[in-house]
């Protein structure tokens, strides 16, 4: 077992890949979570009146997102996932069904070729989307840019793309991934989740999901894994500070009093949480953490309605001028014996004029729009309807957000970051929050190297 020990703070995905990093580093990872389960933002329970467990949201990734399909290997879990083989999206619209989907054609073409077949936007605005992507692929990003101080609706009127581009294309792509509005969003990012998304290799778009619910999926096979080999998880420790001594960070002291101590300490908990640890407040070296403190968020909500028979006869689908924005087939993603009903769910990402609506105005908005648009559901039966409101589901990427995004590495020594939120290049992802963990373990493991060898060095040992 690795004598070295570093203290994670929060069992999130990013506390769980840091620890999981460190294990193949050599280090022995102590993770602490104040809740009674692993997972943070990305989790299940069981649903009291069905007994079946239900995601506190729907969780979708891509391709593109290697660190996040590592880590699930890595964990033994890859079976509980499934991923298409390229870009494949059913898209509703008046009840009218097309689909973005890429044909078997060698590299960027595949993902041009969706747009081919799309019938929600016509032959003039499929050369308007051409041409705004060729600007996305000349465009050069900087950090700091004027970029990332105008949104990505502005940018793309200057681009030449109007009203029909922007609603049936891009927004449809923008909302569910960055969980907020076109007209809000930071060109910044939005530009950057093109560049990766449709103007990468073919498998970056394909859409992949979970099989299984959260829970199970990343909590109990991380646990496993990062037990098995040393590592350990302690829930329901909530930490409340850090300990110092001569300026370094030695460990963390939970709200009980006990103290953990390591060789570090990596926060893998939300921006505002980390702030509240640090000694004297957020303004500390050179006011390096003070920029977190900005970073606003955006609710998601998820409405699940279980219904006597199927209404839905695809995994999932996108509907355009609906306030349906998705729906998952869930019986059939979980492939769950459903007595012959179905239990679908309905994403809302940006969900501002949803979050205070009550379970009855919701219930009575959605199950009238799912009829409108599916016509199975006007026979069915709604035997069970539930919602789930993450209120802080994602970090928002208005412009500015940014500078909010802070590096692995702190000018405490012995203290790290992980979290979606940190710098990694992406928006408020699983990817980003493993990507995350990564950098913060490869980060903590150079540094204990180097101060080891120093040390060694010092003594006389390394001549
Ligand atoms: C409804 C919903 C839908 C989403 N859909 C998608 C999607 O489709 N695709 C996608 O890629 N991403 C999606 N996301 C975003 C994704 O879930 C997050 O980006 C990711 O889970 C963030 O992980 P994290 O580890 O950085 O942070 P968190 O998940 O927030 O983990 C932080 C952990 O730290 C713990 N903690 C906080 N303070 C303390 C403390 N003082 N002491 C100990 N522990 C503490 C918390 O309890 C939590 O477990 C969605 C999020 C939500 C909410």
């Amino acid at each position: 077992m690795p004598e070295r020990t570093v203290v994670i703070i929060g069992g999130g995905l990013a506390g769980l890949a840091a620890a999981v990093r460190l294990i193949r580093l050599g280090i022995r990872p102590v993770v602490l979570e104040k809740r009674p389960f692993l997972g943070g933002r990305a989790y299940s329970f069981t649903d009291s009146e069905t007994g079946i467990e239900i995601d506190n949201g729907q969780h979708v990734f891509v391709g593109a997102c290697e660190q996040f399909q590592e880590f699930i290997a890595e964990i033994g879990a890859s079976d509980r996932v499934r991923m298409e083989d390229r870009l494949n999206i059913a898209v509703l619209r008046h009840g009218r069904l097309s689909r973005l989907r890429a044909r078997r054609l060698p590299g960027i073409l595949a993902n041009l070729s969706a747009l081919l077949g799309y019938q929600h936007v016509g032959i003039a605005g499929k050369c308007r989307i051409l041409w705004g992507l060729l600007s996305i692929r000349l465009t050069r990003l900087k950090p700091n840019s004027l970029h990332d101080q105008v949104t990505f609706e502005d940018w793309l009127r200057d681009h030449w793309q109007n009203d029909e581009t922007i609603r049936n294309f891009w927004d449809l792509i923008i909302l569910p991934s960055l969980n907020d509005s076109i007209s809000v969003v930071s060109a910044h990012t939005g530009i950057l989740l093109f560049k990766i998304a449709l103007l990468g290799s073919s498998s970056n778009p394909a859409i992949g999901v979970p099989l299984v619910g959260l829970s199970a999926l990343w909590g109990d096979n991380a646990r496993k894994y990062i037990e098995l080999h040393g590592g350990e998880i302690r829930t329901e420790t909530d930490i409340q500070s850090l300990e110092t001594d001569g300026g370094r960070v030695t460990g963390v002291r939970g709200v009980d009093g006990g103290v953990i101590s390591g060789e570090a300490v990596i926060s893998a908990i939300p921006a505002a949480a980390m702030s509240s640890l640090l000694p004297g407040g957020s303004n500390g070296p050179d006011d390096f953490f003070t920029p977190a403190e900005s970073l606003q968020s955006a609710p998601i909500v998820a409405i699940h309605i279980w219904y006597d028979r199927p209404v839905l006869f695809e995994d999932y689908i996108a509907v355009l001028d609906s306030p349906l924005q998705w729906v998952f087939n869930d019986t059939a993603l979980k492939s769950r014996d459903a007595d012959g009903g179905q239990h679908v769910v309905i994403s809302l990402s940006g969900a501002w004029d949803r979050k205070d609506r009550s379970k009855q105005q919701l219930r009575d908005i959605f199950a009238a729009e799912m009829e409108r648009e599916f016509p199975e559901a006007r026979q069915a039966t709604i035997t069970r309807f539930t919602i789930v409101k993450m209120l802080e589901a994602t970090f928002r990427v208005i412009p500015g957000s940014q500078r909010s995004r802070l590096p692995q590495r702190t000018p405490l020594p012995g203290f790290y970051l992980a979290g979606d939120w940190t710098d990694t290049g992406w928006p408020s992802t699983m990817e980003s929050a493993v990507r995350s963990g990564n950098m913060a373990a490869e980060c903590v493991a150079e540094d204990i190297d180097s101060a080891h060898a120093n040390t060694a060095s010092a003594r006389g040992y390394l001549r």
